[in-house]
């Protein structure tokens, strides 16, 4: 089962795939999570990463397409991914079905998360995320159970660098140009599920679990 979850940032992606994963047998693959850990560990790809990062912009399909296939590869076959910020061009999305294609495989639901420009910078400047783990809060609408201390009790609370609001019009403004493409992309293939973003985390949780309910076999 390959799942590619859609959405502009800052939509929920995280942290409804960490939700995701713990009601079914599948694994969380996220790129932009991946991409901070090579720069976190200083290696090549994630100094290339780096600027454009930064600044809210693509990194380039190359980079990203072997970075993503050799993680596939990494982690084998399990019960299956949920790919979360990939891919993010048409051209990505072009690579990743003939990468699968040549394992017999294919995605098989792209779900799009959909939310309001509006809410969207909001979401994103108030994201607060464990500097361990990643866990993604909100200082309204998620906050942690201790004032910048992660639930899980491993880490302080971070701003990501991108989080400010002059790169977040920029990220948004990508996403439109760039990736809101992908949309028309899976829903010729006939493979794409809408869900509506725009209300709390737990609803939009239910209608997660309504549609994949129907398709992934629960735990
Ligand atoms: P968000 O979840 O807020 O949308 P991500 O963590 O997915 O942000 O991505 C952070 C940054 O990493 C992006 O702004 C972009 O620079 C880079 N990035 C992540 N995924 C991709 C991708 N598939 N293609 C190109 N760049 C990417
Ligand atoms: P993405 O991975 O799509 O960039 P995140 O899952 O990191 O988005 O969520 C962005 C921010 O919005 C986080 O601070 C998160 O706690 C908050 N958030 C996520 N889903 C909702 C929701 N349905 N309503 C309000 N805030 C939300």
């Amino acid at each position: 089962m390959i799942i590619v979850f859609l959405g502009p940032p800052g939509a929920g992606k995280g942290t409804q795939c960490k939700m995701l994963v713990d009601r079914y047998n599948m694994l969380h693959i996220s790129s932009g999570d991946i991409l901070r850990r090579h720069r976190k560990e200083g290696t090549e790809l994630g100094q290339k990463a780096q600027s454009y990062m930064d600044a809210g912009d693509l990194v380039p399909d190359d980079l990203i397409v072997a970075m993503m296939i050799e993680e596939m590869k990494k982690i084998g076959q399990g019960g299956g991914f949920i790919l979360d910020g990939f891919p993010r061009t048409i051209g990505q999305a072009r690579e990743l079905d003939a990468a699968l294609e040549k394992e017999g495989k294919s995605v098989d639901v792209a779900l799009c998360l959909e939310v309001d420009d509006s809410k969207l910078e909001e979401r994103i400047t108030g994201r607060r995320s464990c500097s361990v783990c990643g866990k993604a809060y909100h200082i309204q609408f998620n906050p942690p159970r201790q004032k910048n201390q992660c639930d899980n009790g491993c880490g302080p609370l971070v701003q990501r660098p991108d989080d400010t609001e002059d790169v977040v019009r920029n990220r948004i403004k990508t996403y439109h140009d760039q990736t809101a493409p992908l949309v028309a992309y899976y829903q010729n293939k006939g493979n794409l599920q809408s869900i509506n973003g725009d209300v709390g985390i737990e609803q939009v949780r239910e209608s997660l679990f309504e549609v994949l309910d129907k398709i992934v076999p629960a735990r």
